[in-house]
């Protein structure tokens, strides 16, 4: 990389770690006290960047590890942006909408000064969406004045930006259509088995259905179905709409199977689009699939991508398979800032012709040096930061 040793250290250390106690008056009168992280792991490249998720599983490691593949996907898209990541360790589901816009504004009390257009913005991430970034602009909005440029990913009516919603499962979708070409296979009736049908799964199923692939096999927290005949996409997006939980569980016309079987499924493409952590030693050794397009931040544990690479899997990273939604946040705070707005068209095609080029040059320097792609992204992100830093100076 020619980065010099001593700059090492500097890329694998956070510049900035706040852990907050957000407490807030809950529906029944008692007092709920919840952790909250913002996690800023380097700004080298532009302003801080990242999503903000809600689960119980949040910690200070986890955001610490999500903030800096934030920095390295930034920079493999080369758009001007560093690195940042944050959370509440909280279920959502056990709160009221009332109680989550009340954590919500807490916390942006609490971190405000940390946070602005020019320093840090946040983004949707797991458990929060649109409605949680109309609050977080609102809130500081009251302390620094109008700001919609302080996070993206919010509603079009308050300044978001069209293709938005849809930008992180547009990218998967692009990456799975390039990388099945790799291996030679039209994505025109090529099957595939998505995990997660939340934003980014169902969104990247409705664009590689109008692509002409077939979904055969899906599932979520709540379990998983199969249909050879391919899921009608439209209806199953209706169905998880509706169902009291969000799942796609009791759709009707498919069968239930094991998530043992889900992950062997004998498809052209497996995409993971839920939690970190899924591919695990287990499950690499089972996964039939050719292409693994990496829609999660984090799916694959270290161990399960060495058994994929020596299975001869293409697997194209999270840093470079999910950037289509921190590129078209970019594409929001540029329309943000020149208060102009874009029509869809023009958002998607901004967005294909960004990703393009970081797949071939990922693709290029993977073929080039021998290497996987995942460690090709790695290389060709660290570089860019590295010389930014340097040129910069201390
Ligand atoms: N949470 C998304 C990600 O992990 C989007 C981040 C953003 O738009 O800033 O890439």
């Amino acid at each position: 990389m020619d980065i010099g040793s001593s700059i090492e250290r500097l890329l694998v250390s956070p510049t900035r770690e706040v852990k907050v106690p957000i407490a807030i008056e809950m529906d029944n009168g008692s007092v709920g006290v919840f952790d909250g992280y913002r996690i800023q792991h380097n700004c080298a490249r532009g302003p801080f960047k990242g999503g903000l998720r809600y689960h119980p599983e949040v910690n200070q490691d986890e955001i610490n590890a999500l903030a800096s593949l934030m920095t390295w996907k930034t920079a493999v898209v080369g758009i001007p942006y560093g690195g940042a990541k944050g959370g509440i360790t909280v279920d959502p589901r056990k709160l009221s909408i009332g109680e989550i816009q009340r954590l919500t504004r807490k916390f942006v009390g609490q971190i405000h000064m940390f946070i602005g257009p020019n320093i840090d913005i946040p983004a949707p991430d797991v458990n929060t969406d649109g409605q949680t970034m109309a609050w977080i602009m609102d809130e500081y909005s009251k302390f620094h004045g109008f700001s919609p440029g302080v996070v993206t990913g919010k509603p079009i009516e308050v300044y978001g930006s069209k293709g938005r919603e849809g930008a992180t499962g547009r990218g998967v979708a692009l990456c799975t259509q390039w990388g099945l070409k790799e291996l030679g296979i039209n994505v025109k009736n090529a099957s595939y088995a998505v995990q997660g049908f939340g934003n980014v799964g169902s969104w990247a199923s409705r664009v590689l259905s109008d692509m002409g692939a077939k979904l055969v096999a899906v599932g979520d927290e709540f379990g998983y179905l199969k249909n050879p005949e391919g899921f009608d996409i439209k209806a199953l997006v209706a169905h998880v709409k509706k169902h009291p939980q969000h799942s796609v569980m009791d759709f009707k016309g498919c069968d239930r199977i094991s998530v043992e079987e889900f992950f062997a499924m004998d498809v052209d493409a497996l995409i993971p689009a839920a939690l970190g952590g899924v591919i695990t030693e287990k499950t690499a050794g089972s996964i039939r699939a050719p292409l693994i397009v990496e829609a999660a931040n984090g799916p694959t544990k270290p161990e399960a991508h060495k058994i994929l690479l020596s299975k001869g899997k293409f697997v194209v990273p999270d840093i470079l398979a999910n950037a289509g939604g921190v590129t078209v946040s970019y594409f929001e705070w540029v329309q943000n800032a020149q208060c102009f707005y874009w029509e869809e068209p023009e958002v998607n095609q901004k967005l294909e012709t960004i990703l393009y080029k970081a797949f071939n040059e990922v693709n290029k320097m993977a073929k080039a040096a021998k290497l996987d792609h995942r460690t090709a992204s790695f290389l060709l992100a660290i570089r860019e930061v590295g010389k930014s830093t340097v040129l910069r100076g201390l």
